[in-house]
């Protein structure tokens, strides 16, 4: 085995002097030569900076990862100057090429401390000392001591290096660095299986596809971007502090912890599969399925086979055995919408499985136990088809046990801004638009419209918004509303000035709309009327009286009634534009 205790460089050692004299400056041509590769003469400072950029923009680790497989590179070609050296010289002085290499080329001064190796027998054992660490030195400049060692191209280098003199993988590591705060560097290297945590360094030297993850990461992106609001997640329509909401999620939160049946109620869209869902998020029966159906989707015939499967021959259709929804959700909660749609035979079957816990698949004999929670719901006065009998009246008490009445969009003012918001977030993500919120026309449009629709009328009005508004503007009235007929919220007529222009009929039919729709009481409507007509006048309610086609008197008797009672009714308008209005603020 070639053994080395202590080999002590100075200027003029023959080897290193053969070496030098195989670097070239060729100034005609402009090219620096170390025998037949190209080589750069580049300030050290400028590769400071490309590296001190390249760790602030790729992180520690993918930078430190960079600059060994470039130092590897770059012992790997130096490697190939071996070949080059006398025939004659030892084992030791060719091996020490790279180490000198790495001298002349400015790197660092390599000084070897103990070195054993054999190349037969694959054997390596190598301590250097390290002085003048290029790397080490601008590290600790730009970034303080660190508290691992810091000259990974240089590491890089020694390991690209020996493991091509050696044939076989050697891994170098730093036991001291400048960069930690000690006086030099000194490394060890040995062949990578000797190294207990040789798996940490090996990454280092497989190329990393920065592009092809951040192509993955973009499209990660895109697709959390479409599941926001997702049903996995906090719902975004679950939001609200309308005392309406806060009762119905009191009821629904205390519920979640039982068996019980719960029956919710509510117009279409005021999210009664959202309820259904959060209360089976918030229950002991998270871990297992959700399953919803809608009654009034299926066909009565097709309804009991959706619900409790079917066995293979039991009708025409039934080609093959099959589960129903009940088995699916076993262990869960099964969510049936539009129950008053459900046959009455499909009812007592229904019936039969939340009394006994058990279900029977269509042309089966075989009694299966199921363990599901039920929620059912309905916009239909189950009441009232009990009375005509087309709803069975001991399934309805069974379900009524538990109501919650989710309240309809409209009696829920307070929430509308808070949702409208949540999901201008949402859709700004999902169609990647960025949007400055809603126009003070908008925003007083979606708090004064009726909202039939509910929940999701506001939803898809709001998706549409985003789509329609460019970039980096504000959603109009008219990027929410798809026409002026009928469905255009109310306005109560203001005209270009701001003032009340009665004379429009769309104004006239607002202001019937809202009366209808619980948005104005005919008190508010006649002070608004009233008022106006003295804005107008100037205050000169002679001729204020006229255009109302009253006596001044009779005006003046209005407006003394109206006042007293409007201590108890604040003004409609005023109430929506004003900074009291309940969740105006959260617009913003
Ligand atoms: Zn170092």
């Amino acid at each position: 085995m070639t053994k080395i205790r202590s080999i002590r460089q100075t200027t003029s050692d023959p080897t290193s002097d053969d070496l030098r004299a195989r670097v070239h400056f060729c100034a005609e041509t402009g090219q620096i030569w170390l025998h037949e590769h190209r080589m750069l003469l580049i300030h050290a400072e400028t590769q400071a900076l490309l590296r001190k950029e390249l760790i602030e923009t790729l992180g520690m680790n993918r930078a430190k990862a960079l600059f060994t497989r470039m130092g590897y590179e770059s012992g790997v070609r130096d490697a190939e100057l071996v070949r080059t050296r006398s025939p004659n010289a030892s084992d030791m002085e060719v091996f020490m090429t790279g180490p000198r290499l790495h001298t002349l080329e400015g790197v660092v001064k390599v000084t070897p401390v103990k070195l054993e190796f054999d190349r037969v027998a694959g054997k390596f054992y190598g301590e250097f000392l390290w002085e003048n660490s290029w790397e080490g030195h601008w590290h600790k400049r730009f970034f303080g001591t660190h508290n691992e060692p810091v000259c990974w191209t240089q590491i890089g280098y020694a390991c690209g290096y020996t493991s091509t003199f050696m044939g076989r993988q050697i891994l170098y590591k730093e036991v001291e660095c400048v960069g930690m705060g000690n006086s030099t560097c000194r490394i060890i290297g040995k062949p990578i299986e000797e190294w207990e945590d040789a798996n940490e360094y090996t990454s280092l030297f497989n190329r990393e596809a920065i592009a092809d993850l951040l192509i993955d990461l973009q499209t990660q992106v895109v697709q959390l971007r479409s599941s926001i609001g997702d049903t996995h997640m906090q719902p975004l329509d679950m939001v609200g502090s309308s005392p309406g909401f806060l009762a119905a999620y009191d009821l629904l939160e205390r519920a979640a912890n039982c068996q019980i049946s719960v029956l919710l109620l509510g117009e279409t869209g005021v999210g009664k599969e959202m309820f259904a869902r959060a209360l089976h998020d918030r229950s002991p029966r998270r871990g297992a399925a959700f399953v919803a159906i809608n009654c009034a989707a299926i066909p009565h015939d097709l309804v009991e086979a959706e619900l409790f499967g079917v066995e293979k021959g039991s009708y025409t259709g039934a080609l093959v055995s099959r589960s129903g929804r009940f088995e699916r959700a076993n262990g869960g909660t099964l969510f049936l919408d539009e129950i008053g749609d459900l046959s009455l035979s499909a009812q007592s079957k229904l019936l039969r499985v939340l009394q006994e816990g058990e279900i029977e698949r269509l042309g089966d004999q075989k009694i299966r136990k199921i363990n599901v929670r039920l929620v059912a719901a309905t916009n239909a006065d189950l009441k009232q088809l009990v009375k005509t009998g087309k709803f069975r009246a001991d399934l309805f008490y069974r379900l009524n046990a538990y109501q919650i009445s989710i309240p309809p969009l409209r009696v829920r003012k307070e929430d509308i801004a808070l949702l409208a918001k949540n999901f201008l977030e949402k859709y700004s993500a999902t169609h990647g638009k960025k949007l400055r919120g809603f126009t003070d026309k908008a925003k007083r449009a979606l708090l004064t419209y009726s909202w039939p629709g509910n929940i999701r009328e506001l939803q898809n009005m709001i998706e549409r918004g985003v789509i329609l508004a460019p970039n980096g503007s504000r959603i109009e009235v008219s990027h929410l509303f798809s026409s002026f007929g009928d469905d255009t919220p109310l306005e109560f007529g203001l005209d270009s000035n701001g003032s009340l222009d009665i004379n429009s009929s769309d104004a006239g039919k607002s202001i019937c709309a809202a009366v209808f729709n619980g948005v104005m009481t005919l008190n508010q409507v006649e002070t608004l009327l009233l008022e106006t007509s003295v804005d107008k006048a100037r205050g000169n309610l002679s001729s204020a009286a006229r255009m109302l086609g009253l006596t001044r008197p009779q005006l003046a008797y209005r407006l003394k009634r109206l006042n007293e009672s409007n201590e108890s009714h604040p003004d409609p308008v005023q109430a929506l534009e004003g900074n009291r209005a309940p969740g105006r603020e959260l617009f913003e």
